[in-house]
């Protein structure tokens, strides 16, 4: 099979290292940029301006110039994306004042192409200091909490920070943290360098030189499966969900036994993903490349009535005599609200005003990290406990 010109991205490796068919099946699909990785970008570049800044890389005059024309341009600048890079910066600070003589660099190339062929990207913050090298990568999105607990990408960034400076530096550990402040969240992990390198020449290398090479299996899982741009076309992803909903069950006729209702549940909400994938993915090609799918056909979908000229329509209404015409006036929602007003005013006068309420019961894996609800059946046994 001819190599592949893969990029083995560090962002992801948690795919090609589960997955290293996934290389070669993600060749020729595009790179797609979301808002949410829009909005990504512009608070790394806000936070880099004030680290550059606060660390002495920058004079205040060439920051408040820089910082300006941020606010004024970059759509994505809001009150809370200045606060919550606030914390980020002083999490960063804090690190990096703790280390005696340590030096930092910000957005700092690092190359890991000894362990992943051409792998190499970009770190956030690497501290660099007598025996410990530490990296730091700030993740700004608020839905789900990475932890850096062997968390492949900051691992990978955690060699390339090593092979960048190993010879002026004996490192004898190496850190890798991960800040999510809009949750609230940041987590550290510690590991020695022996194990970091054996990580790296053991586990890494043989798979990615198989993944490069283009002749790896497609392995299926949740993790890998979520962020690949193969997803909706994957034979292997495919087959696993359908292998799942042609289960055999109990050979006895009549109704599913509780375990396999269990065994259906936990399946769902991969299957409905995989199913929402390849929707999304047919329509697209149906809708803006022509291609045609047997016995199925493009129309035109559901649309509800809309008003053209809304103020128009108001002065019309007022003018028959309506008065009863507009919505009553409402709070922004939460996140738009604390996005608009900014994290620390939102805190400091609302506060007392914000709870959250018990979410609706959800039937999960026991695996999930929620603590179960107290059942029908158990609470009627903490009731008949309490009578004895
Ligand atoms: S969809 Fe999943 S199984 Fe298929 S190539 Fe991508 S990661 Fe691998």
């Amino acid at each position: 099979m001819p190599e592949i010109h893969a990029k083995l991205s560090a962002s992801g490796a948690k795919r090609w290292l589960t997955c290293p068919g996934s290389v070669r099946l993600e060749e020729g699909f595009e790179d797609s940029s979301s808002v949410f990785a829009e909005e990504g970008t512009a608070a790394h570049t806000l936070s880099e301006y004030k680290l550059l800044h606060q660390t002495g890389k920058i004079s205040k005059l060439a920051y408040t110039k820089r910082y300006n024309k941020f606010k004024r341009e970059n759509e994505h600048y809001s009150k809370s994306m200045d606060d919550y890079t606030d914390d980020y910066v002083s999490y960063v600070l804090e690190q990096y004042n703790a280390y005696p003589n340590a030096f930092i660099e910000l957005e700092k190339r690092v190359d890991f192409s000894r362990w992943v062929p051409e792998g190499f990207g970009t770190s956030d913050v690497v501290i660099i200091s007598e025996g410990v090298l530490e990296v730091i990568d700030l993740k700004y999105g608020k839905g789900v909490a990475v932890s850096a607990e062997e968390n492949p990408q900051a691992m990978l960034y955690g060699l390339g920070a090593y092979n960048e400076y190993d010879m002026l530096y004996d490192f004898e550990k190496v850190r890798m943290t991960i800040v999510q402040p809009r949750l609230d969240d940041t987590s550290t992990y510690e590991v020695t360098l022996d194990e970091l390198l054996a990580w790296g020449d053991e586990f890494v290398k043989p798979r990615a030189e198989l993944a490069a090479s283009g002749e790896g299996d497609c392995v299926p899982s949740e993790d890998g499966c979520r962020f690949c741009k193969a997803k909706a076309v994957c034979k292997a992803r495919a087959e696993k969900n359908l292998e799942t909903a042609r289960h055999d069950f109990d050979e006895e006729p009549g109704k599913l036994s509780k375990e396999e209702i269990s065994e259906i549940l936990l399946q769902a909400p991969e299957i409905k993903k995989w199913i929402e994938h390849v929707e999304t993915y047919a329509l697209e090609q149906a809708r803006d490349h022509g291609e045609n799918f047997p016995d199925m056909k493009l129309v035109e979908g559901r649309s509800n009535r809309v008003i053209t000229d809304k103020d128009k329509a108001a002065d019309l209404l007022h003018d028959a005599g309506q008065t009863d015409i507009f919505k009553p006036r409402e709070l922004l929602a939460i996140t738009k609200l604390e996005k608009a007003i900014g994290k620390e005013i939102f805190n400091e006068v609302l506060s007392d005003l914000i709870i959250k309420p018990p979410g609706k019961p959800a039937l999960v894996s026991v695996k999930d990290k929620r603590p179960e609800l107290n059942s029908l059946a158990s609470a009627i046994d903490d009731f008949e406990d309490d009578l004895l």
